[in-house]
Order: C-alpha cells, then sequence, then structure tokens
C-alpha cells in the first residue's frame, strides 16, 4: 500500500470534541500547509463558555463514569484497546498529522504511530502496580499515603510532534483515573481530534477524552485557570511556560508540568568514535529539521578532530531528501510557518554578521512552502544568537575546545538544561561529565530517546519542571493523601 496521498483528499472540517460529541465550529485561524504554503483548513477558537463546558462534562465524566473506581485492571484493558485501534488507524492518523505538520507521512507511519501505541500500554500498566503505601507510624495508630487521581487535567502541546505529544499526555493522564481537556497547538489540530475519537471507540467512556482547538491566550488561558482543572500539563516554549505559571498564579494554584524549550550542547571528546558520533549528530539536528525540543544544535568538538567531525556531518546534511510531507520517499521535513522560516533566516544572518562562517547551508531550499537548508555555523561564541537563542530549525553551531574544563563550561547554557550528549571511548569521563552537566537528559556515544519509555523526560533550568514519560509522568498525574487511624 502506497502511504503517499492528495492532500486535497482528506476530510479536514473544524470541530471540537466534548464529551464523546463532534462540536463543529467556524475556522478561524487560517492554517497553511507547511510543504506548498497553500491555505488548505482553519483552526476553530474555542472561548471560555467553551472550555467551562468541556471542563464540565470532564469533572462529571470523571465522577459518574467510575473511570478511577473500577478495578485498575479495567483500564489497563481499555487503555490497551485503543494503543490497538491507534496501530489499526496508523495511516489515517499519519496523514492528517502529515497534511498539517512537519512530520514526512512515512516516519510516522514507521515510527511515531508504533511508538505511540507503546507509550500508551506502557502507561496503561501502571494503573493496577503503583498504589498506596502503609507507613510506619507509632504503635498507636495506623497510617497511609492514599494515591488519588487528580480529576481534571488540562492538556496543551506543541506542534512539532503533535500525536507523540498528545500520547505523553494523555497516556498517563488516563492510566492514573484521570478526565482530561487538551488543547493541541492551533497549527496541528486534526490529528489529536482523531485519536481522541479512537478512544472513545476502543471504549474509554465518553466525557474523559476532550478536545478544545483554539489559540494559547484564548483557550489555552481558559484552560490554565479554570478552577476546576486541577492540574496543567503543558508541552511548549518557555515563554508560554512562563505565561502559564503567571496565568496559574493570578488566578489561584495548581501544580504543573511544564516540558520547554532547549538548546543542547553535543560534545566530542577526541578519542570518540568519530562516525558513530557523526550520524548521531547529524540526526539529532535533521530530524524534523530541528524542530525537536531535544535537537542537538550546539556541537563542541575537541580542536584536533573538528575538521574531520563536521566533513562528516556535512556529508550527511548533502544528503537529505526535501519534498511533501504526503509524499512517501520524502526523509527532510519542511519548517511550520512562513515567520518560522524568517526567524530562522534571521538568526543565521545576525549570527553571519557578527562573524560566524558557513560552512553549510544558511539558505532557503527551492521548494514550494518553507523548507531551509540543514546549516553549519562555525566561528561563533555564547554571544552569538545562534548559539544563544533556541532556533527550532535545522541550525547546528560548532566550537571547539582544548580540554574537558572548556567542554564542559561551553556546554553549560544560562537559560536551557533540557538535554545534552557525550561521544568518548573513556568510560571515566563520561561518567565525570554526565555528573556535571546541567541538563534532564544525557545521552552518552548515541542522542536521542530509545524505546525505553521508563526513562522520563524534562528539563533543568528553564527548559522545564516535572517529567514526561516513566513512572514519573504517572505519579505526576496523581495526587496523595496522608491518612493517619488512631487504634
Ligand atoms: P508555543 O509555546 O508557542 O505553543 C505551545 C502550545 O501552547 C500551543 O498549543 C499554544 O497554543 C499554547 N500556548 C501559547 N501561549 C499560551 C498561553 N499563554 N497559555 C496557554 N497556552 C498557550 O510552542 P510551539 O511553537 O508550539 O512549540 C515549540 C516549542 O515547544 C519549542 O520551544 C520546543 O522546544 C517546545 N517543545 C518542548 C518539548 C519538551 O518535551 N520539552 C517537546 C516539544 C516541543
Amino acid at each position: 500500500m502506497t502511504l503517499s496521498f492528495d492532500p486535497d483528499s482528506l476530510d479536514l472540517s473544524a470541530y471540537h470534541y466534548v464529551g464523546g460529541e463532534r462540536i463543529v465550529a467556524n475556522g478561524e485561524l487560517e492554517l497553511r500547509r507547511p510543504s506548498d504554503g497553500k491555505a488548505y483548513a482553519g483552526c476553530p477558537v474555542a472561548d471560555v463558555s467553551l472550555v467551562d463546558r468541556a471542563v464540565a462534562v470532564a469533572k462529571d465524566a470523571q465522577r459518574s463514569t467510575g473511570w478511577a473506581d473500577v478495578r485498575p485492571r479495567e483500564r489497563v484493558k481499555v487503555l490497551h484497546a485503543w494503543a490497538d485501534l491507534i496501530e489499526k488507524e496508523a495511516v489515517a492518523l499519519a496523514r492528517l498529522e502529515a497534511v498539517a505538520s512537519t512530520r514526512p507521512v512515512a516516519q510516522l507511519v514507521a515510527l511515531d504511530i508504533p511508538v505511540i501505541a507503546e507509550q500508551i500500554r506502557f502507561f496503561a500498566e501502571f494503573a493496577d502496580k503503583e498504589g498506596s503505601d502503609v507507613v510506619p507510624t507509632g504503635s498507636d495508630s495506623f497510617g497511609m499515603t492514599v494515591s488519588e487521581p487528580y480529576g481534571v487535567v488540562g492538556a496543551i502541546t506543541a506542534w512539532n510532534v503533535p500525536l507523540s505529544l498528545a500520547a505523553w499526555k494523555l497516556g498517563p493522564a488516563l492510566a492514573a483515573g484521570n478526565a482530561v481537556v487538551l488543547k493541541p497547538s492551533e497549527m496541528t489540530p486534526f490529528s489529536t481530534l482523531h485519536m481522541a475519537e479512537l478512544a472513545v471507540r476502543a471504549g474509554i467512556p465518553a466525557g474523559l477524552v476532550n478536545i478544545v482547538l483554539g489559540d494559547g491566550p484564548t483557550t489555552g488561558a481558559a484552560i490554565t485557570g479554570h478552577p476546576d482543572v486541577a492540574k496543567i500539563s503543558f508541552t511548549g516554549s518557555t515563554r508560554a511556560g512562563s505565561a502559564i505559571m503567571e496565568n496559574i498564579a493570578r488566578t489561584g494554584t495548581k501544580p504543573m508540568t511544564l516540558e520547554l524549550g532547549g538548546k543542547s550542547p553535543q560534545i566530542v571528546f577526541a578519542d570518540a568514535d568519530i562516525p558513530r558520533a557523526a550520524a548521531a549528530i547529524a540526526t539529532s539536528i535533521l530530524a524534523n529539521a530541528g524542530q525537536a525540543c531535544v535537537a542537538g544544535s550546539r556541537l563542541i568538538v575537541a580542536r584536533e578532530i573538528a575538521d574531520q567531525l563536521t566533513s562528516a556531518i556535512i556529508a550527511q546534511m548533502q544528503s537529505v531528501r526535501a519534498g511533501y510531507t504526503w509524499d512517501e520517499t520524502s526523509t527532510y521535513s519542511p519548517i511550520i510557518s512562513a515567520p518560522q522560516m524568517e526567524r530562522i533566516a534571521g538568526i543565521v544572518t545576525a549570527a553571519r554578521t557578527a562573524g560566524a562562517e558557513c560552512l553549510f547551508g544558511g539558505e532557503p531550499i527551492a521548494h514550494e512552502g518553507y523548507f531551509y537548508s540543514p546549516t553549519l555555523l562555525s566561528g561563533v561564541d555564547e554571544t552569538s544568537p545562534a548559539v544563544r537563542e533556541e532556533i527550532f530549525g535545522p541550525v547546528l553551531t560548532v566550537q571547539c575546545f582544548d580540554d574537558e574544563a572548556e567542554a564542559i563550561a561551553l556546554a553549560d547554557h544560562p537559560t536551557y538544561g533540557l538535554a545534552a550528549g557525550v561521544f568518548t571511548r573513556d568510560l571515566s569521563r563520561a561518567l565525570r561529565v554526565t555528573r556535571t552537566l546541567q541538563a534532564g537528559t544525557i545521552w552518552v556515544n548515541r542522542y536521542g530517546r530509545s524505546r525505553d519509555h521508563i526513562l522520563p523526560t524534562g528539563g533543568y533550568k528553564q527548559s522545564g519542571m516535572g517529567k514526561d514519560l516513566g513512572r514519573d509522568a504517572y505519579l505526576a498525574n496523581r495526587k496523595t493523601k496522608s491518612v493517619l487511624i488512631g487504634l
């Protein structure tokens, strides 16, 4: 079966999904396909009253369906059925995502969707394994910590991997017994809507998964400030993360998980396996055209191997194949929008004006839509905007070091601490550097997540607070009540 499709053939009508029903709405925000720049659909904006309605439906469903009270194995079974359905509908989901986003359809079917199904099963399995504890107290009493769901979790996601982010939010929240009101990015609403409908088809009670579409300031703020939303789980920029903290502080308090931006370094020591390091580094900046929170966008390399390593990375940069996301042979992603193209070009120009040398790329690719060439910049230091700012594009900077201390100092970013890579054959050095680096995830002699979903992901510094994935993500969707019984 070919995965390629005609992007005009999809039904992309605008609606919200509340209580298992479609609420048809006006697509106020014009959407353009990143692959060809054509306007193709509109995204509605849920106002405060619609968010109120969705939260009320979620609250009622969480209480009335007994989702949190059934034997936990029942929740596990239904979530597994949802994962099965996601796999069965992989092509439909992939097409809805590919048309709107920057993810090529073949990568979605081969990679994103099988992993999403796996992650939902992974989270489901906590439901009947993690529980409450009897704790040691004085002999005159009996103490317990009782674990409970929050009730309604508000989730907000970014556009760069919409289905994956929806799975990271919905999976643990539902497994933990909550209802969810989720707002996907206004740029990529369709795949998340379909995924939610599959949840209900799989047997998750209607009203537990509600999708409201809209922008951040209107719909997003209505969710984060809602008094009946007991917890927020957010993925997006550090700027929006701090706006959310501010809104929560103004409207009350509630726990939040914030998965934010990054500017992750990759340190390569002189003893590293250079072809292996080059492949990992190139993949990390080329995947989704660098539009990944953990993109390894700052190469920090031992001076004596810098030329050899950058030549090997350039060879990989030369081999990308830009193309429409709906063409199954495309391997290189477009940039999400015209403003984001301008932003990338602006940062590259500013870096060059400040003295950077462009070793590769540095310009748009001649193709319809928004494609930017893989780009390698040398001659930069920490004052360069290309080193300082999260570009969220295929731009890799190179800085050289002469010793380990200098490598660590260069890797340390004043704002971000999401991920880091270390390449060396010296195990002691790898462990020493890993201990010192201030990042939420560190990969050694590889770069990027594996299918070990038990490893949590999350940021140090302004890259966020709390974790997605792992046991942490499940526990973050439960609260603890202490009970002490006098005997
Ligand atoms: P963004 O912050 O502009 O938007 C993310 C989401 O937040 C969208 O749904 C948006 O509508 C909403 N939003 C914006 N302002 C809001 C507000 N004031 N209140 C409530 N909601 C608001 O980010 P983006 O451009 O969609 O995504 C790119 C960013 O996301 C990058 O910084 C990237 O690093 C980050 N990201 C982080 C992770 C991670 O796991 N740490 C994963 C993916 C993306």
